[in-house]
């Protein structure tokens, strides 16, 4: 069990140090905002949708090494995902650090299973999440023109 818990802090941390698909995204067609105030968490995320399947997604922010390498984790498992897989994801990940549910289809994001013993960092993991839900549902309104 020790070794498997330092694989995934080192996942954690390799993604927190260094953020896969962060940054602008050319050609993005969803946008949202996201904002932890317990731990001043900020994310910004981008998606190109393709008809219903999300061809593309990148973030941006700044925030602990939990809200990052979840969103970092959480763009490399959405890229080709239909949104309904992706609301999916979006529970069983819910249930893997509220602890309802062992997370067991989730892979990397696996890494932060161990949140759910730390209640209060628990917004951080599901931030970049939220804001996923805020995207896909456009529920802020920010319909992103193309920068290309
Ligand atoms: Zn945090």
């Amino acid at each position: 069990m020790n070794d498997l818990r330092d694989l995934y802090q080192e996942i954690i941390f390799d993604h927190y140090r260094h953020p896969h698909n962060f940054g602008p995204l050319g050609g993005a067609n969803r946008q949202a905002e996201g904002y932890n105030p317990l731990c001043g968490d900020k994310v910004t995320l981008y998606l190109r949708m393709d008809d219903d399947v999300i061809s593309d997604v990148h973030f941006e922010g700044s925030g602990c090494a939990i809200s990052t390498a979840s969103a970092s984790l959480m763009t490399e498992a959405l890229k080709g995902k239909h949104q309904d897989e992706a609301l999916r994801l979006l529970d069983n990940f819910h249930g893997m650090v509220t602890g309802t549910a062992t997370g067991e289809e989730l892979g990397k994001l696996k890494a932060l299973a161990g949140v759910r013993e730390f209640p209060e960092r628990v917004k951080c993991a599901t931030l970049a999440w939220h804001t996923l839900q805020a995207a896909l549902e456009n529920r802020n309104g920010q319909e992103t023109v193309s920068t290309e």
